[in-house]
């Protein structure tokens, strides 16, 4: 047998420490935590990982593992549809004949290594203990991100010692509770939702071979397959699966061919050149988006770690999926989309992966028609976005759900927590100033951002006072309900408007054509455009340039105030240790909410207010959002406050890093990771998006000896390194026409040939 087929020991354990996660040993009860932290996923398939998972024997329940997009509602009567979990593909069992293999493993010996720069997962674990085998065993497993139909799989054992009979099967696990069985046979099962027309073809071809020399099975049925024969010692049994998944709407005839199509095509590249064709594509994306820290070994790992998930959580070629609050690894918040999506991930998409930012905001204009039908239900024009979405774009947010206390409490979020239109807008015009993708803003962008600005100026009531109010929200801190004027809320409706503004203008002077079928389909004219522009000047901001602080919402400032710091050790929120009701009546935030305008908007911060709110509202915040700390952790550092963004920068790589904060085990906190990006690009490096070029404002922390990064910028590709000890910026643009680059206070013109270093920046 050549190495070449072999999973060699440097193909697991070797390369660079700095890309790779690992753990050793096994403890059940944090098994959940690993199969969080190492899952896989290519935006459209994810499994979770985990110590025991590569060994059924080992484990009660199976890990999971999802499809972009499937989903259902779990009762007839609920109308909240959920991800709903795929058959198992990683089955395996391995037997000897008094029971399984690797029943007393040596857990010691037990490896997990996820290999971040090619995503893939890599275990190890060996039996020396029993008789009548001493086994080593490892496994390789990966979901493509070159054709994200593809998973597989590679389980190696090596016989050290010992003579027996072995038996090696490979199953799919049970879903027929979740998922309606249509269609087996033996390279291909189908399946439907029970109820909302989805059905799941997997096709799935699987070999073993004993010292190189294929097996035919003993044993073969739908999607299984057994093996049986006297292991000896030496032997070294490689066993091999490919597998192709496709979704499709069950009034598709053809579910199953499409997925008998991936698969014949992943079998001719065999097992090496799936890896081959993987690894090349996750090259590329680490290309496109790696971060380089020197100084802090921990917040590299940080952003490694942020940056794989990243790359894994999204799918260019899927416009009917977008990023769930949980990506894919794991069943927290069902696979709903939150605003999430577009404050704390469309940015990263945006400068490192400008396809997937276009795919996810399409997303959203797909869903457009339900948040037209969300804003009319409330007597509004425009479009209302749902704040959890799912499929359709409908608010699947769930109505009730049990509280800290068990009791049973209304949610109110679906109906309130409006501030989700402004947000999508705030993505579009974001990809459309990182981009200028014309075409996206053609044929989608600018309508999105029109009917959203559409529905605030409704939404946005004028009053006796001469003022436009928007009452009974809920900003981002959801320990408020029913409140009026949250300043985020209005602070962004306002900003919604005037890109309204800014793009009804633009669209009428490059492309009329566009514009006449826009205000024809909109029914959108002048008179109501001048209408806009009253709005956008009339909403109440809630800022007292008395104090230049802005009021949370009416009435914030004369509630309750506790001392946040009496509270400092404690181990859960801070809703659970004062009470829902006390909470409410207290200046106590769940998350970031003025600190969340000021982090996004701070052209809306006059003078030195920006410091002001930043210093009259941390203090006052629980952190009970994974969200929190980021948005935090960016305004600190825009702020020039280093080394508190630092403080809030680790915070949010703990949230999943560490085993200290919250439990993990429902998924990965995608928006927390990717507001660890934000703080290092948006916030340490400064960058800024502005409408005639890019800009640069670097604030290292003291440690940070250097931070190199590369960014895409409207068809450019830009290296940007920063020097942090000599204060030394340089930006090289690689691929694309001049550009302006504005650092250290001055504008300067780079091109191919001419890259930029400014000195002084920084300090
Ligand atoms: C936060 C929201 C967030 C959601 C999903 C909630 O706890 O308050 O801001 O969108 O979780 O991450």
């Amino acid at each position: 047998m050549s190495v070449a087929d072999t999973l060699a020991e440097d193909m697991i354990a070797g390369g660079d420490p700095s890309w790779l996660l690992r753990e050793t040993g096994y403890e059940l009860l944090r098994e959940s935590t690993f199969e969080t932290r190492f899952a896989l996923s290519n935006g459209f398939l994810g499994v979770r990982g985990g110590l025991a998972s590569h060994l059924g024997a080992c484990r009660a329940v199976p890990p999971r593992i999802y499809v972009a997009g499937l989903f259902d509602t779990p009762t007839p009567d609920s109308v909240v549809p959920e991800l709903v979990p795929a058959p198992d593909w990683t089955q395996v069992r391995i037997l000897l004949p008094d029971g399984p293999l690797m029943r007393c493993p040596d857990r010691s010996s037990r490896a997990l290594t996820l290999d971040m720069r090619r995503g893939a997962l890599f275990m190890e674990a060996r039996q020396t203990c029993n008789a009548p085998l001493d086994v080593c065993l490892r496994s390789l497993r990966l979901v493509s991100l070159h054709a994200r139909a593809i998973g597989m799989q590679v389980i190696e054992l090596r016989i050290e010692s010992g003579v027996s009979d072995l038996t090696f099967e490979a199953a799919f696990g049970p879903t027929d509770f979740e998922l309606a069985p249509e269609r087996a046979e033996l390279d291909l099962k189908a399946w439907r939702t029970w109820r909302s027309g989805r059905s799941l073809a997997i096709a799935a071809a699987a070999s073993l071979e004993v010292d190189g020399i294929e097996r035919q099975p003993v044993m073969r049925g739908d999607l299984t397959w057994n093996w049986s024969w006297t292991a000896q010692p030496g032997q070294i049994v490689t066993f091999r699966r490919i597998i192709a998944v496709t979704r499709h709407h069950a009034t598709d005839v053809h579910a199953g061919a499409r997925a008998r199509k991936e698969l014949a095509a992943a079998r001719t590249l065999g097992w090496r050149g799936i890896l081959a064709r993987h690894e090349a594509a996750w090259a590329e994306r680490w290309r496109c988006s790696d971060i380089r820290v020197t100084g802090d070994d921990a917040a590299q790992a940080a952003l490694r770690f942020a940056i794989y998930h990243l790359n894994g959580a999204a799918n260019p070629e899927d416009p009917h999926v977008s990023v769930a609050a949980r990506a894919l690894t794991g069943d927290d918040y069902r696979g709903h989309v939150f605003w999430d999506t577009e404050i704390f991930l469309v940015p990263f998409y945006a400068l490192t992966w400008p396809e997937a930012a276009r795919t996810l905001l399409m997303y959203r204009f797909r869903t457009l028609d339900a948040a037209r039908a969300k804003a009319a239900q409330m007597g509004c024009r425009g479009a209302l976005y749902a704040w959890e979405s799912a499929d359709s774009g409908s608010e699947v947010t769930p109505a009730q759900t049990v509280g800290p206390d068990r009791k049973i409490l209304d949610v109110l979020c679906g109906s309130q927590e409006q501030h989700i239109s402004a947000d999508v807008a705030y993505a579009v015009w974001q990809y459309w100033q990182a981009t200028e993708d014309e075409a996206f803003l053609q044929e989608a962008g600018a309508e999105i951002i029109l009917e959203t600005a559409r529905f605030w100026t409704w939404r946005a009531a004028p009053e006796a006072d001469g003022r436009r109010h928007i009452r009974t929200v809920i900003g981002p801190d959801e320990y408020h309900e029913g409140v009026d004027d949250n300043a985020f809320t209005n602070g962004m409706a306002r900003w919604t408007i005037a890109r309204g503004l800014d793009v009804a203008a633009l669209v009428q002077a490059r492309w009329p054509e566009t514009w006449a079928r826009l205000a024809r389909s909109l029914d959108l004219g002048e008179a109501e455009l001048a209408h806009w522009r009253e709005a956008a000047e009339a909403i109440a901001t809630g800022f007292d340039p008395a104090t230049g602080l802005f009021e949370q919402f009416a009435g914030f400032s004369a509630l309750e105030t506790v001392d946040l710091n009496a509270y400092a050790g404690r181990s859960v929120p801070m809703d659970v240790v004062l009470g829902r009701e006390r909470t409410q009546r207290a200046q106590v935030i769940k998350q970031a909410d003025v600190v969340a305008l000021l982090a996004l908007l701070p052209e809306a911060f006059p003078g030195a207010s920006g410091g002001t709110n930043f210093d009259h509202y941390e203090p006052r915040c629980g952190h009970g959002s994974s969200l929190s700390r980021a948005m935090h952790g960016l305004a600190a550092a825009r702020l020039g406050r280093a080394e508190a963004a630092l403080s809030y920068f680790r915070r949010s790589a703990a949230i999943d890093l560490a085993d200290t904060h919250v439990a993990i085990g429902g998924g990965i906190h995608v928006a927390a990771l990717g507001g660890v990006w934000m703080i290092a690009i948006l916030g340490f490096a400064g960058l800024s998006l502005r409408a005639d070029g890019l800009a640069f404002d670097p604030c290292l922390p003291a440690d940070w000896q250097s931070l190199d990064f590369r960014i895409r910028w409207r068809g450019r590709d830009l290296a940007v390194a920063i020097d942090g000890t000599t204060r030394v910026l340089r930006v090289a643009l690689d691929r694309g026409a001049p550009m302006t680059v504005f650092a250290g206070g001055a504008a300067f013109v780079i091109a191919m040939d001419r890259p930029l270093t400014v000195k002084g920046v920084g300090g």
